[in-house]
């Protein structure tokens, strides 16, 4: 087994990080001592299908990379998180851990948001994440199963050039796909056999906290893990299209401080100060932002479980969101750091993922999106250089380089958070700017 300092450095150079959405790289997380790690296999999002799968067909990569990130923070104990239901994935995870007792498998309920990391920890250990805390403030680290493939690969020298993608809601046929990092969205779309509805809309991330794709030519990143295609009248689109003033006017205007909101905010359940409920009354008072109370807004984790439990269909989590973008950008930083408890009726107040989906008119979609091989060859890749979170990484290579998949393009400033670049495919470098490198296929001597 490697050194941590060997762990670290082989998974920062091969640019791995983290795969659930966040980018955070990676390799930080594997810096810290910590009591536990804990694989992230809840699958958060309705309808994604990527992380079952990968345990599923790689569940003994997925292991290998739980126990390089336990060997590297300390822990001594790792915990797979995966929901209940998922009897097949238990089975295969089980079957692989054999007779390992430093590994144990918690079996989730089926709720939203079971893959928030801080409402995992509580599930998983019973323990509360302070406000604007991190899990490793309890000793825990979390790490997306996808990560943790790519923790592996990364000790076998294998840089992150490949992401996994659920395509699935109006589409032929619902998949799950390997593709190289770069290829563009729509060529994604088209694996999953083309669109059934003539004017999409397509979510990124998926139904509660993926962002509309405003450009179909914009490239796979790391961060990628869905798209979700709905019809351009489905409620969803519809809310997803609805400007803010308009939000902010139809709760100003009908909301009757029901509480519903912060009942069934998963941070709220964790004792934090956010009150979705509030910021409406703040927001139709006028009060500038910087109040103490708005501020509760930076303990927002963008779930938008808080649309789902309003009774008149506002939208409290878009508000919040709203807000706490706003504060961040104006330099604001969150005020609030105590330890809580969690609610005791937290456990009567989570949503149903089946009825979630009901909800969200979500039902037709909830189909399987088997993983399957794709045999297109495509011919052009765009790297972008901010596929993560930190500085953007810099450009090594230049125009008519021959490169091949996996070589290093885009490097970061020694000492800096972010994350390496590896060319996804072999071919010719056609563009070079500080935002991207283009790759377009060509023979490779
Ligand atoms: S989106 Fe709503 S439910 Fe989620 S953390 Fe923010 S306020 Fe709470
Ligand atoms: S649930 Fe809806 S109506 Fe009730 S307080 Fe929250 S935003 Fe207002």
């Amino acid at each position: 087994m490697e050194t941590t300092q060997e762990i670290v450095q082989a998974v920062q150079a091969a640019g791995v990080t983290g795969a659930g959405g966040a980018g955070f790289p990676t390799y930080v997380k594997l810096q810290a001592q910590a009591e536990v790690v804990i694989a992230n296999g809840a699958e958060c999002e309705p309808l994604t299908h990527v992380d079952k799968q990968l345990m599923l067909h790689h569940a003994p990569e997925v292991i290998a990379g739980l126990r390089a990130a336990m060997h590297s923070t300390g822990a001594a104990r790792g915990i797979l998180g995966v929901k209940g239901k998922y009897k097949e994935v238990i089975a295969k995870l089980r079957k692989a851990l054999g007779d390992a007792t430093d590994i144990t498998i918690a079996e989730l309920g089926n709720f939203y948001p079971a893959g928030d990391e801080q409402v995992l920890v509580y599930d998983v250990m019973g323990r509360v994440v302070p406000e604007g805390g991190l899990p490793i403030d309890v000793g825990c680290v979390v790490q997306n199963i996808e990560t943790l493939y790519n923790i592996d690969a990364a000790l076998h020298g294998r840089p992150v050039t490949e992401k996994f993608i659920t395509v699935i809601g109006a589409v032929r046929q619902p998949v799950t796909v390997k593709v190289p990092i770069g290829i563009r969205l729509r060529d994604v779309l088209a694996l999953a056999g083309g669109l059934t509805t003539p004017d999409p809309v397509i979510l990124d991330g998926g139904a509660m906290m993926g962002n509309v794709v405003g450009d179909l030519d914009a490239p796979v990143t790391k961060r990628t893990k869905m798209l979700l295609v709905l019809p351009y009248d489905h409620q969803l689109s519809v809310k997803r299209r609805t400007p803010r003033e308009i939000f902010d006017a139809h709760a100003i205007a009908a909301c009757d401080q029901c509480y519903m909101c912060t009942d069934y905010c998963p941070r709220h359940a964790q004792g934090h100060a956010i009150q979705p409920h509030k910021l409406i009354l703040l927001l139709a008072s006028g009060v500038p932002l910087t109040d103490a109370q708005m501020a509760g807004a930076m303990l927002c984790c963008e779930c938008r479980t808080c649309n789902y439990a309003c009774p008149v269909h506002l939208s409290p989590g878009d508000i919040a969101l709203n807000i706490k973008r706003d504060l961040v950008r104006e330099g604001m930083k969150n005020p609030y750091h105590r330890t809580t408890e969690a609610d005791p009726y937290r456990d009567y107040r989570r949503v149903p993922m089946t009825r979630l989906i009901n909800r969200l008119d979500l039902a037709k979609y909830d189909v399987a999106a088997p993983l399957t091989a794709v045999s297109t060859p495509f011919t052009r890749v765009e790297l972008l250089m901010r596929q993560h979170i930190g500085m953007p990484a810099w450009p090594v290579v230049k125009v008519g380089d021959v490169v091949k998949c996996g070589d290093l393009v885009g490097e970061i400033t020694k000492g800096g958070l972010g994350a390496p670049v590896h060319a996804s495919m072999d071919g010719v470098v056609v563009s070079v700017s500080n935002e991207s490198i283009v790759i377009e296929a060509k023979e490779v001597g």
